[in-house]
């Protein structure tokens, strides 16, 4: 064992393959359903929002499916990100467990995203597509799709939630920048939003509005796809490259994790470091793992939700998903950590959590900014609110450790920085932030 505090895999040892988690699920889960006929949903109707690509990788039941050459290649702009030993938190928090974490701020619009807007990006342009539509909450998903089209010459429409575009005016700039048009939702352009202003012009918004925003005007062009950033199969699928390097990392410093760690909106990022370690926990080699979800106590999704058949979206246009939800139009309170407003969770999460392979925990924003600054503070890396509740959960269980003086090996992902976040840090040192 080294006292390298940053761990760095070469990228010749990059995985060349995304791991499929469905392949090994011991009982499998509940498919999405037709709204109209409640039988299972085919191929067919996703085929006017993705391209046959995605479906199939949605289906796929295939344990490791090759990453093309051309993502590949743009993952090498920032990838592997680096795996890194948080020795001076260890030290503030007097813990004897050691603090690993997998830094995602590291890729170019500062978050875990562009594993997977890269490939849908890619997939769609194979296709033939010109133009990908989206929502985004924060702004994250926005910024990292927007490069993406940029990158393979598609198009770019935005719908951002209205209470993060006015809190995180940046992001929008930054969008805009790579090429793309954003819009704050609800917009009276379709019919979703134009529903949710007539019953409150005031609304706040939400990722679940959003998505109805964007696939309405998906479906109107056979030109044009829908593209998520979260919850799908697929999606999920793209972040465990996160995972699968860290696993190589920790090998490279001989250790192994007992606690993985990640925040969950839809679910993606999460799933990005725990499936790859999952794997081993089902597997029957590491049976003690402990893989734990950490949202907001204001969208309680797996700790307070129901598991149900629900819509992904608020207008009731996608198929129905089997999850934890809180209800399709449930409209968060306005919290900074903007992309863990959902009121959903991917369905492999849901069904995860729900046979006891995984645990969940929840913590009021105020909390969770407390964390943050101290992870600042010596780690030198500001967290995006998301993340923050990653850290959070990470030092909960460091403080545990002191008290039973047991050395366990905490991992957990930052899944991007809060550069742009700044403003909600702001009001945090002004003791103008609400509990939440
Ligand atoms: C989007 C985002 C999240 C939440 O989305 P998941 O799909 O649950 O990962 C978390 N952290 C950051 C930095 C994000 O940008």
């Amino acid at each position: 064992m080294s006292d390298n505090k940053i761990v760095f895999l070469e990228q010749s040892k990059m995985p060349t393959h995304y791991y499929n988690i469905l392949a090994d699920l011991p009982v499998p889960m509940d498919p999405p359903l037709n709204p109209a006929t409640k039988q299972p949903a085919g191929p067919e109707d996703l085929s006017a929002i993705f391209p046959m690509d995605l479906i199939m990788q949605e289906v796929s039941t295939e344990r490791y499916i090759e990453i093309p050459d051309e993502v590949r290649d743009l993952y090498r702009i920032s990838r592997p990100t680096p795996l890194i030993r948080a020795a001076n938190l260890e030290k503030e928090l007097d813990t004897p467990a050691k603090i690993y974490f997998k830094y995602e701020g590291a890729n170019p619009t500062g978050s875990h995203k562009t594993n997977t807007s890269y490939a849908q990006a890619y997939y769609n342009k194979k296709a033939g597509i010109k133009k990908l539509v989206t929502e985004t909450g924060a702004g994250q998903w926005g910024s990292a799709l927007s490069m993406a089209c940029k990158h393979f010459g598609l198009e770019c429409e935005v719908f951002m939630v209205k209470v993060s575009y006015n809190q995180k005016p940046y992001r929008k700039t930054f969008m805009k920048l790579f090429g793309a048009t954003v819009h704050a939702s609800p917009t009276n352009l379709t019919n979703a939003g134009r529903k949710v202003l007539e019953a409150d012009p005031d609304s706040p918004g939400s990722l679940g509005i959003a998505i109805s925003e964007a696939v309405e005007v998906a479906v109107q062009r056979d030109d044009t796809n829908y593209s998520l950033g979260s919850v799908l199969n697929h999606v999920l699928l793209h972040q465990t490259v996160i995972g699968e390097e860290a696993k190589l990392q920790m090998e490279m410093v001989d250790d192994y994790p007992d606690i993985v760690i990640g925040c969950a909106g839809g679910g993606s990022n999460f799933a990005g470091i725990a499936f790859p370690f999952i794997k081993d926990k089902l597997s029957g080699e590491r049976k003690n793992l402990e893989i734990i979800a950490v949202e907001p106590a204001s969208c309680p999704t797996l700790t307070k939700g129901k598991f149900d058949y629900d819509f992904g979206d608020e207008a009731g246009m996608t198929p129905l998903l089997k999850m934890y939800t809180l209800g399709h139009d449930f409209i968060p309170p306005k919290i900074h950590a903007g992309g863990l407003r959902y009121h959903g969770m991917a369905s492999s999460i849901s069904h995860l959590y729900n046979q006891g392979i995984i645990s969940a925990s929840a913590y009021e924003q105020l909390e969770v900014f407390k964390a943050a600054q101290i992870f600042a503070q010596t780690e030198g890396i500001v967290p995006a609110p998301e993340s923050s509740h990653a850290v959070k959960e990470a030092v909960e269980q460091a403080l545990k450790c002191k008290e039973t003086g047991e050395s366990k090996t905490i991992l957990f992902n930052l899944s991007g920085h809060g550069f742009l976040d700044l403003g909600a840090y702001e009001l945090y040192l002004e003791n103008q932030l609400n509990g939440g």
